[in-house]
């Protein structure tokens, strides 16, 4: 069999982490499995979904993971006629009516339900009215839903799923503005576009009778079905699509590595032993249906830390350098070619979680204008300040006029600054101070071998001024 499956998206918001598990959940079946994977999204709901940086974000966010399809995106906006044609169809052969019920009747409907305590459903009423093809146009199409039996399914995780057909509704299947619904149109492009197996979110368990019932009814072969469980956050609570820190830009904005974010997601709810640790091939080698968990699973900001600090550290450098780079372009921010970044790298990746911690921690490093707290210098009399211009100025030629540029002559540089032990201290702390406006940092003789002899000498000069004032 050729395993197709399908990523699906209602542009409603933001794609968020549980969306793209499910995606690569997907995506992973199919390229275990040598099969097609297709990117659709699903924009129907006009009211909800008709903002394009939605649908662009969906794109931009599969593209960073590199969660690639082989087909679309399509969108279904763009198959309406597809779908007129199939309703077309299933009205003339009694799949499908015309429902001219009122708003008020639907809701005096409901209400007397309510109170009587069955499940509100929708009673049938317009289901003997025949179709003419020319009624008025204040009308909903309903899927002529059978009234009695099972339906019945084998989840590919969940195992044997039962409905009974009299707690399904007649579902609407286009609405008054002439817009399909997703019940319907993704039926329909499941079969247009071949698909096998049907990954998603358990929130869609209860369409899945629904679904199948249209299928059968149009004499389609069902594809498998297989629901994921939901993601809880640390509150125990569903993830919500609401909250911008589960929006997955939210965490590639934030210096997250795309291997640390895959490899996480690809955990949350999946597992091979103990091992922690995947690249996307090695997944592609093992991944199957039946070790996905169907319990609720928390998604932990703490352990997606752990991730990231564990591939700033274990990726190659040069790999690191040029995410790095891209990483801040994103931030719109342009290193001067002094700065030697693999070197800021190598120095910081240990101390940090994230990228961006690196980018907001060293901004010392690599930024021209840092506002010196100049209390500090207040600490100074006038004896020591002389001091110290003067030896600034010592270390200051000698950095000048050395052709070497390595940690190891920096050192030695900062080894001969002739001052008793204790002077020799408040150097070195002016001078961290100079570089990094705080008093800790990583080595003196590191920080300004990164920084580069440039920067380096603009900082000296301008700690002198200061201390002259
Ligand atoms: N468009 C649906 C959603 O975003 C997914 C539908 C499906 O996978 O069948 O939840």
């Amino acid at each position: 069999m050729n395993i197709v499956t399908r990523f699906s998206p209602s542009p409603t918001g933001y794609l968020h982490i549980g969306s793209v598990r499910t995606a690569l959940y997907s995506w992973l079946f199919a390229r275990s499995k040598n099969g097609k994977f297709i990117l659709r999204i699903e924009d129907t709901d006009i009211v909800r979904s008709n903002k394009q940086y939605y649908k662009q974000h969906i794109i931009d966010s599969m593209t960073w993971l590199g969660i690639n399809w082989d087909y679309g995106p399509y969108y279904q906006t763009n198959r309406l006629d597809r779908y007129y044609s199939v309703i077309d169809y299933m009205l003339k052969n009694n799949i499908a009516y015309k429902c001219f019920c009122t708003e008020d009747r639907l809701k005096v409907l409901r209400q007397s339900q309510l109170i009587n305590k069955i499940k509100p459903k929708y009673d049938g009423h317009c289901r003997n009215i025949k179709y003419t093809g020319n009624n008025s146009n204040n009308y909903v199409i309903r899927f002529r839903n059978p009234d009695n039996g099972h339906v019945v399914f084998n989840d590919l995780i969940r195992g044997e799923i039962s409905f009974s057909n009299n707690e399904i509704d007649d579902l609407i299947i286009l609405r008054t503005n002439n817009i399909p619904t997703y019940n319907f149109c993704s039926v329909i492009d499941d079969y247009d576009m071949g698909v096998t197996h049907v990954i998603r979110g358990e929130e869609h368990i209860s369409n899945t009778p629904r679904q199948i019932n249209i299928l059968k009814s149009l004499g389609i072969n069902l594809p498998n079905y297989a629901h994921l469980s939901i993601l809880l956050d640390n509150n125990g609570k569903k993830l919500s699509k609401r909250d911008k820190s589960n929006n997955v830009m939210y965490y590639h904005n934030n210096g997250i590595l795309k291997e640390a974010l895959l490899n996480y997601i690809i955990k949350l709810g999946w597992s091979y032993g103990n091992k922690e640790i995947f690249s996307l091939n090695e997944v592609i080698s093992l991944f199957n249906l039946n070790k996905i968990s169907k319990s609720p699973i928390k998604f932990d900001v703490n352990k997606l830390l752990w991730y990231n600090k564990y591939y700033m550290n274990n990726l190659s450098i040069d790999y690191i350098v040029n995410d790095f780079i891209n990483y801040a372009k994103l931030l719109n921010l342009n290193f001067d070619k002094n700065i030697k970044i693999k070197d800021l790298l190598k120095l910081t990746i240990s101390r940090c979680n994230t990228m961006k911690e690196i980018i907001d921690k060293y901004k010392y490093l690599y930024s021209n204008k840092i506002n010196l707290n100049l209390s500090y210098l207040n600490y100074l009399n006038i004896k020591d300040k002389l001091i110290f211009i003067s030896v600034f100025k010592d270390f200051l030629l000698t950095l000048k006029n050395s052709n070497d540029w390595s940690v190891y002559k920096i050192q030695n540089i900062l080894n001969q600054v002739s001052l008793n032990k204790e002077n020799k201290k408040i150097f070195y702390q002016l001078l961290r101070f100079a570089i990094t406006n705080s008093h800790c940092s990583p080595p003196l003789s590191q920080i300004i071998y990164v920084a580069g002899k440039f920067n380096i000498i603009n900082r000296i000069k301008n700690i002198i001024e200061l201390i002259k004032k």
